[in-house]
């Protein structure tokens, strides 16, 4: 596989994916430009070694051309951080992109349009009736996966190499993110350094795991976190399980948990979900006290209990004192570390606290030589809000992308050049 740091652009003219899908408040300001930042050093490279760009992205969920998604709100932007006139081309297939394209002279910078504003990106049908029946669904998916092809084919056609820095969308099958790389053979495709990244911190809490090893899984559900917590049952040493997922374990074994968040179907898999830890020697931790509230708000009252003797009427909203030290503990003898998801309602400031205690440990353990990659989500909000990203080894920019690699899902935006 070609790498980014050895490839030389001179004369390419490179069409690269990009994950632009930034937040932006209703004047059309970007409210946090890290994904556009993302992709600046290989943009940048790009344009330094003599090549020229056409970049491409999607932006929100448009259900076909829908102004307010429209990639203009951002050219400023992008034109600002690349240091340079970015050029756009108000419809990423149309005739003037292609023109544009071609005009393209080393060192340039053309948008295009928000590559959503086709069903073909996706490659899923859109405005089907509801009372469409089953032959007619299946033509339209026949036809809209053909009109993905060529879409796919056109956006290459535009260019000589395909950069793929986009993981946030990896894993989707996309006319953009996978199909396109079709069209280019080995030596004219390749990840950008973002993307190498992503791909490398996977690797290090997958395949390059130096011991111990403890998965922090916080967040709301089990059912959400189901396989990626049978996936690394085959590979931790620690889980730790916190957040609103503990209730459901602490049901399945008998404990009262008041009126906390639990998933009644999901309590003989969380008895599953502990023997099959003790089959493999995990270290299944889940926590032993709660700090819990009287209503589901910053202003409830609250108090610390043993975390299976919630009273009626309470909820567990954060872990408890206890609790805070044992993960830590944990946490700072590790030495790789993925966290995803907080330990309770992070949102709240009253109930933030167990989450600060695990990011700190997370912090400690990294300056002691782990290696810790925070993702996926309501984490990275947590990191973020602490201040403390960049004591971390590494903070993914993929949510749903991060969660399938780890999984152990082969994603198909990297499959697509890594073949
Ligand atoms: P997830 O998207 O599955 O990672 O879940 C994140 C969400 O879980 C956040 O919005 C938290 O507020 C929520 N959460 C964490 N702990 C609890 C809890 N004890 N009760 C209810 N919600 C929780």
């Amino acid at each position: 596989m070609l790498s980014i740091e050895k490839f030389n652009f001179k004369g390419q003219k490179v069409i690269i994916r990009v994950d632009f899908n930034v937040p932006l408040d209703e004047k059309f300001n970007i409210t946090d430009d890290t994904r556009i930042r993302a992709a600046m050093p290989t943009l940048k490279k790009i344009i330094a070694d003599g090549g020229s760009v056409i970049i491409c992205s999607h932006l929100g969920r448009p259900k076909g051309v829908e102004a307010k998604y429209s990639l203009r709100h951002i050219l400023p932007n992008v034109s600002q951080l690349l240091g340079l006139p970015v050029d756009f081309a108000d419809d990423c297939l149309g005739r003037q992109a292609e023109e544009k394209a071609a005009a393209l002279q080393p060192g340039q910078a053309l948008l295009l349009e928000n590559l959503r504003f086709y069903a073909a990106e996706e490659g899923k049908p859109r405005g089907l009736s509801e009372n469409a029946t089953e032959e007619e669904k299946a033509a339209a998916k026949k036809a809209v996966k053909v009109e993905q092809k060529e879409m796919a084919k056109r956006l290459a056609s535009y260019a000589t190499v395909y950069v793929n820095d986009a993981f946030g969308t990896a894993h989707r099958a996309h006319a953009s993110t996978a199909i396109i790389a079709d069209s280019f053979d080995a030596d004219h495709k390749l990840f950008g350094y973002l993307m190498n990244s992503e791909v490398d911190a996977v690797e290090k809490v997958l395949n390059q795991i130096r011991r111990p090893f403890t998965a922090i899984m916080g967040g709301s559900k089990v059912s959400s976190k189901i396989e990626i917590i049978e996936n690394l049952l085959t590979k931790v040493d620690n889980l730790i399980i916190a957040g609103g997922m503990t209730y459901t374990f602490t049901k399945a074994q008998g404990g009262r948990i008041g009126k906390s968040i639990v998933e009644d179907d999901k309590l003989e898999l969380a008895l599953e979900l502990l023997k099959k830890a003790k089959e493999n020697g995990v270290n299944l931790i889940l926590a032993v006290d709660a700090k819990i509230a009287d209503s589901f708000s910053n202003d409830a009252q609250t108090r610390f209990v043993p975390v299976d003797e919630i009273l009626d009427g309470w909820e567990g909203l954060d872990i408890g004192p206890e609790t805070e030290r044992i993960f830590a503990g944990i946490i700072e003898e590790s030495k790789t570390i993925l966290w995803n998801g907080p330990t309770g309602v992070f949102e709240f400031e009253n109930f933030t606290h167990g989450s600060r205690a695990v990011a700190e440990a997370i912090v400690r353990a990294t300056k002691g030589g782990a290696f810790s990659l925070i993702g996926g989500g309501d984490s990275v909000a947590c990191i973020n809000k602490f201040g403390l990203a960049d004591k971390v080894s590494y903070v993914s920019t993929g949510g749903g992308a991060l969660l399938e690699a780890i999984e152990g899902k082969e994603l198909p935006g990297i499959k697509a050049i890594k073949g």
